[in-house]
């Protein structure tokens, strides 16, 4: 830290993102991505633009909003673009959290949420899952402050059902509820459904995970149009052209074809199921996920063990979490059957020699 920077920040824990090394090739099983290209269209997409770049790209990014406002069945006043679903999250803790209203959030979840919080210096608030790492949705009934859920929760995987997700809503009328939904093309159902009922719900979602675009940068927010406004305020202030023009193509491209990529996401959720019966004959305890990951934890190695000798004997990389609760579970990510038979193999090779 320099002697320059702001008191206010020492204190600040970033984020810390899933290891990208470059050191040798690995088998990259750690950061939620999906194994599969971009579809043909969406690459060429990206091409059309070049010759653009010179020009500032839309502001109101208004072709993809009103694409994907068609795609989620709601009215484009409803809908926001921004750059990657973190975006969302840093406006609406902007917005939404203060003295009176803190948030909450699950104490196993999404990382980020803590440093965006300290980031623009809002409290929060962690409330423990149940045992069984489900979310008593008891703990948030009329807590009256900004709740954010992951909709599948990460990184449990594990899903609320819609019906749920309404109860807390109707419940804190007065506040806002952020349901994050990275995951929820692997098999949750969207509370987009609930978006005209609810003027406190704030939906994120990403072009990251299903949509093979984790590099391109493109997250949504879907919410109230007063909301909308409230998020492209700040948005206007602050970064007005938050969205390149490659990545407005891209995402205009990736929603034309959009079955090209469910079809990806049934494949995902096909070898998350494969891999969870395996894992389980292993002896290992598998969550039951509705997201392209799992977590899991062995009867007989460390989950830090287990992660070192995958990565350092077998070229494999999945994530750990050093927090108490979870630490002897690992994250993996599900990618092609090919690439979780070479991760299967691995672990069984491993555990045959502990
Ligand atoms: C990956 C992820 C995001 C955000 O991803 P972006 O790439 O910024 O769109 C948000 N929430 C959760 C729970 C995630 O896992």
């Amino acid at each position: 830290m320099s002697r320059f920077f702001s008191e206010k920040f020492a204190s600040l824990t970033p984020y810390t993102p899933g290891e990208q090394p470059k050191d040798r090739k690995y088998l990259k099983l750690n950061t939620n991505e999906s194994p599969f290209t971009p579809s043909e269209e969406t690459m060429k997409a990206a091409l059309t633009e070049l010759d653009r770049l010179q020009l500032y790209p839309d502001p109101d990014c208004s072709e993809l909003v009103k694409a994907m406002a068609e795609l989620l069945g709601v009215k484009p006043s409803q809908v926001m673009i921004t750059n990657g679903s973190d975006e969302v999250l840093n406006y609406a803790f902007l917005a939404y959290a203060d003295e009176k209203a803190p948030l909450v959030m699950p104490d196993i979840t999404y990382g980020f949420y803590t440093s965006v919080a300290e980031y623009n210096r809002v409290s929060y608030e962690e409330i423990p899952l149940k045992e069984d790492f489900t979310i008593d949705i008891n703990d948030y009934m009329g807590i009256g402050k900004t709740i954010v859920i992951p909709n599948p929760n990460a990184p449990t995987g594990i899903a609320l059902e819609l019906s749920d997700i309404e109860k807390i809503l109707a419940s804190n009328p007065d506040n806002i509820v952020i349901i994050d939904e990275a995951y929820v093309d692997f098999g949750a159902e969207s509370a987009v459904a609930l978006i005209d009922r609810y003027e406190n719900l704030i939906v994120s979602q990403t072009f990251s995970k299903s949509r093979s675009l984790a590099g391109a940068r493109l997250g949504v927010a879907v919410a109230d149009e007063k909301i909308i406004q409230d998020l492209n305020t700040l948005r206007y202030a602050s970064n007005t052209y938050n969205i390149n023009r490659v990545s407005l193509a891209v995402g205009i491209a990736a929603i034309k074809t959009n079955s090209y990529y469910m079809n990806n996401c049934r494949a995902i959720a096909e070898n998350r199921e494969y891999t969870a019966e395996r894992l389980g004959g292993m002896g290992f305890d598998v969550i039951p996920s509705k997201s392209n990951f799992l977590l899991a934890k062995s009867d007989s190695i460390s989950g830090e063990r287990l992660y070192e000798r995958l990565k350092d004997e077998k070229g494999v990389l999945i994530r750990h979490f050093n927090k108490e609760r979870i630490k002897e579970y690992n994250r993996i990510t599900i990618g092609t059957r090919e690439q979780m038979d070479a991760f299967l193999d691995a672990v069984r090779e491993i555990l045959e020699t502990e």
